[in-house]
């Protein structure tokens, strides 16, 4: 099974994907994710990145689009791939269409993940992360068992730097401006099934599911 999880930022895409790549022995890739490994990493591309992070601004199609083929080669080892994150742009969405037509690698969900503006806020602005392993807990919503350490590696858990009140506005007008058109892409391919993203987060993987029954 070849997924996409779509949603603006906080609508809970890294934590569903966590669950639903290890229930379903999916390869998640979460562009983020690896763009902070790259910048952890002080690799080439994490310096082209991290400014274009730290502002909420989108980091260029040809750097992404490089970075998530060559992790997307890595799929094969499971029973498909869970992609959170990426595509974000239309170009990107060619680029991957492209991709997966060359290697007769068919696509067969995006499940587009909807969350009020309000809630968005809230999340992301109590969001809580693991740098080791990319968990995401929320200090009120859901928060780890031990206040500031990750439940899977232990770790000290942190706050993003692009989770403040100003860049989250600016990532959430870009998502707008850029990603919603994304939607559209997939709608036109017959691929798009939309979930509610509100509620308990168990109840949310179990509609994800679903709607790739569909
Ligand atoms: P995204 O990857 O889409 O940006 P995340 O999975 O990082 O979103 O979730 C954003 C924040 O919202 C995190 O702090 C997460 O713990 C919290 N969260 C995720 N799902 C829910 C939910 N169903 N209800 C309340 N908070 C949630
Ligand atoms: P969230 O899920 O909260 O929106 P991500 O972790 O997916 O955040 O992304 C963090 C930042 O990394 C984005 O604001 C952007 O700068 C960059 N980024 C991640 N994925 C992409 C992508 N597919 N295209 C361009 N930039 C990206």
């Amino acid at each position: 099974m070849n997924l996409i999880l779509l949603g603006p930022p906080g609508a809970g895409k890294g934590t569903q994907a966590v669950r639903i790549a290890e229930r379903k022995n999916l390869l998640h890739l979460s562009s983020g994710d690896i763009l902070r490994e790259e910048r952890k990493a002080k690799t080439e591309l994490g310096l082209q990145a991290q400014d274009y992070m730290d502002r909420g601004a989108l980091v260029p199609d040809d750097l992404i689009l490089a970075m998530m083929m060559s992790h997307i080669e890595k799929a094969g080892a499971y029973a498909g791939f869970l992609l959170d994150g990426f595509p974000r742009t239309v170009a990107q969405a060619e680029g991957l269409d492209d991709l997966l037509k060359s290697k007769k690698t068919p696509l067969e969900h995006v499940v587009k993940i909807d969350v009020p503006r309000d809630a968005l806020l809230d999340r992301l602005t109590g969001r809580l992360y693991c740098p080791k392993c990319g968990r995401t807990y929320h200090t009120k919503f859901s928060p780890p068992k031990e206040p500031g350490v990750c439940d899977n590696s232990g770790e000290p858990l942190i706050r993003r730097a692009d989770d403040t009140v100003e860049v989250v506005s600016e990532r959430l007008e870009i998502y707008e401006r850029q990603t919603a058109p994304v939607v559209d892409h997939y709608e036109r391919q017959g691929l798009v099934r939309t979930v509610s993203g509100v509620g308990n987060i168990n109840q949310i993987s179990e509609r994800i599911i679903e709607a790739c029954r569909e």
